[in-house]
């Protein structure tokens, strides 16, 4: 079989889980995803929000040991709440290493250690059976076998990354979180152009769009993208496919649907492959 580099779409919400029935079609949990290397054993993991529960889940069978890398943008609860209930961190023969931007002076393990302290939680990190190493890094980026990671820092309410995942051949960048500010300074336009820059002619961006322009207005510095600035500001880059993700925990799957039709049929000049993310969603791309 010819060799892939497939994504899947665990989690697609932003901000609170939401197990309603008029969520379910898109899909109650919130942000993760994997990237799948046919050539490679290793896991590739970005974010723990509760879809990394489901994962782990799926992945209790394996007979052999389990060896992943699993990057977190930031620790809002959306993206670490699945954390502690991933099984494959409770077997010893696992091993994993988790990367974390710096938040301030505080380091990946120290975040983690916070999370999992035993007033919110009865399991601290300690006591994972798996062989766990924590770290914290820069965007600068780092090599492992068969792919390079590095990121920008995201227009986030605290440090945040978009991460850049590049394979022989492919590229992925995955923004859950990240704001494309609305006005027009200085910085905000020096930013927009950087942001352009790092995705220009990547295979697949995954971005923010939680938002309409009209709650974007509203909500300003909250962090988050409206869909129309994602738009246009990603017209004309060679960007693939476009994935909008970390929906609005209120935006129903009836607003989702008729959104992910209206951005088909008016965008589609100037863009790829456009839709919304989806929960149990894959995509595949030949190598
Ligand atoms: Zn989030
Ligand atoms: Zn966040």
């Amino acid at each position: 079989m010819a060799d892939t580099i497939k994504i899947k779409f665990w989690g697609v919400r932003g901000s609170t889980p939401c197990a309603n029935s008029e969520n379910m079609e898109f899909g109650g949990n919130t942000t993760c995803i994997q990237i799948i290397d046919s050539r490679s054993e290793e896991l590739l993991i970005a974010d723990c929000g509760t879809g990394f529960r489901n994962l782990g889940n799926q992945l209790t069978d394996h007979e052999h040991d389990l060896r992943g890398r699993i990057f977190i943008t930031h620790p809002h609860w959306d993206h670490l709440q699945g954390f502690p209930f991933f099984k494959p961190f409770y077997e010893e023969k696992n091993m994993f290493r988790v990367y974390l931007p710096p938040q301030e002076n505080v380091g990946c393990k120290e975040i983690l250690q916070g999370h999992m302290s035993n007033t919110f939680f009865p399991v601290t990190i300690d006591m994972l059976n798996a062989d766990m190493d924590c770290e914290t890094f820069l965007p600068e980026k780092i090599n492992f076998e068969g792919y390079s990671v590095n990121y920008m820092w995201a227009k986030h309410t605290i440090p945040t990354a978009m991460f850049k995942f590049k394979f022989e051949g492919k590229t992925i960048v995955f923004a859950p979180d990240n704001e494309l500010p609305l006005d027009d300074s200085e910085e905000s336009l020096k930013y927009i152009k950087e942001f352009q820059e790092f995705v220009r002619g990547v295979d697949v961006l995954i971005h923010d769009a939680q938002f309409n322009r009209k709650q974007h207005l509203q909500r300003q510095g909250w962090g988050h993208s409206c869909w129309e600035s994602l738009m246009e500001l990603t017209k004309d880059l060679g960007i693939g496919i476009l994935r909008l993700t970390h929906h609005d925990p209120d935006s129903t799957d009836a607003h989702l649907s008729e959104l992910e039709s209206f951005i088909q049929s008016e965008f589609s000049a100037g863009h790829g492959d456009i839709g919304l993310a989806k929960e149990g969603q894959e995509i595949t791309l030949p190598l």
